[in-house]
């Protein structure tokens, strides 16, 4: 890439070749390969209590280091691991993976508190009959308390309303997950159907947030998502926050919790727990039990 990236000097033309070296067929292979060997890894983006100011957990945000492209962002290689069947085992690896994760550091950073794990689901897992005997078995092989698991999943799931999903959506709730719904706003932006579905908590899609500053109507806009959500008994996430003049707005609003870079960019394993070592508790939160 640096070698590209020299050569062509432009913004531009770089981003050209990589869009055609990224053609699906070599995406899909070699995602199939690092999905299996291990290709793949997991940053964690806090998600932060506005009104305390401390985070409440993390959301599982998968990352991909192509061998000869480099990092491959998840808007490019979702959509081929939803189109070849692949995300199945993608989100299932990313769930265990966090999980371990997650158990770790509850043990080796006490002071932090339970902390929740939000994972991102695919439309296609909430059509597998077999789909909360799967989690199951990852929580009980991990440990990680099912009350602080959080699945995101986009409006489309709930509008096309299959009985096999709905089915799913009761069983995982009877276990005590979340059911988040991510990128609100942008799909179908009716509340109506959250009221026949066991949703917990709306996630406000970035767009919304990023033009509340700039605009009155945008800014009445989250004013009324987050009115209607508190009507319906939800709580409510705000994607995207990045300046404090936005966060400010947010809490006038009584929206719950924010996420986005003003407190954290997506962290590696490594730099979360540092991110949680000097969150919550004594400054002097260097002691590891285990
Ligand atoms: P998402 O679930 O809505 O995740 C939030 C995205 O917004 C992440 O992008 C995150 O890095 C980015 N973000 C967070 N805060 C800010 C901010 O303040 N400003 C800006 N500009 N961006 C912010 P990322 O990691 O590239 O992921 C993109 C999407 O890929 C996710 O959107 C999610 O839909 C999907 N995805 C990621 N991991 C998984 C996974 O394990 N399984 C599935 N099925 N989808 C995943
Ligand atoms: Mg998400
Ligand atoms: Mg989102
Ligand atoms: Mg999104």
């Amino acid at each position: 890439r640096a070698k590209a990236r020299g050569r062509a000097g432009h913004q531009l033309f770089t981003a050209q070749m990589r869009a055609e070296a990224l053609n699906l067929i070599t995406l899909e292979r070699d995602l199939r390969r690092a999905v299996r060997d291990g290709q793949l890894t997991v940053e964690y983006q806090p998600i932060v209590a506005l009104s305390s100011g401390e985070p409440e957990g993390f959301e599982a945000l998968v990352r991909w280091s192509h061998p000869t492209l480099g990092p491959v962002s998840p808007v490019q290689f979702i959509p081929v691991a939803e189109e070849s069947g692949l995300i199945l085992d993608l989100d299932r690896w990313v769930l265990r993976e966090a999980c371990v994760r997650m158990e770790a550091w509850r043990r080796e950073v006490p002071h932090a508190g339970p902390l929740s794990l939000s994972v991102n689901f695919s439309g296609q897992q909430f059509a597998q009959p077999d789909l909360c005997e799967r989690v199951e078995e990852i929580l009980r092989e991990t440990g990680f308390d099912p009350h602080l698991l959080r699945i995101e999943m986009t409006e489309s799931v709930l509008v096309q309303d299959s009985e096999v999903a709905r089915a799913n959506f009761g069983r995982l709730r009877a276990l005590g997950i979340g059911l988040h719904i991510d990128d609100f706003g942008t799909g179908y932006s009716s509340l109506g159907y959250l009221q026949h579905h066991p949703v917990n908590v709306i996630k406000i899609d970035r767009s919304f947030i990023t033009r509340m500053s700039a605009s009155a109507e945008s800014a009445e806009l989250v004013r009324t998502m987050i009115g209607m959500a508190r009507h319906l008994g939800l709580r409510v996430v705000a994607e995207g926050v990045e300046s404090p003049g936005q966060l400010d707005a947010l809490r006038g609003l009584g929206c719950d919790y924010g996420q986005g870079y003003l407190f954290s960019r997506p962290l590696s394993p490594g730099a979360a727990a540092l991110f949680l070592q000097g969150a919550r508790g004594p400054s002097s939160g260097h002691e590891v039990t285990s």
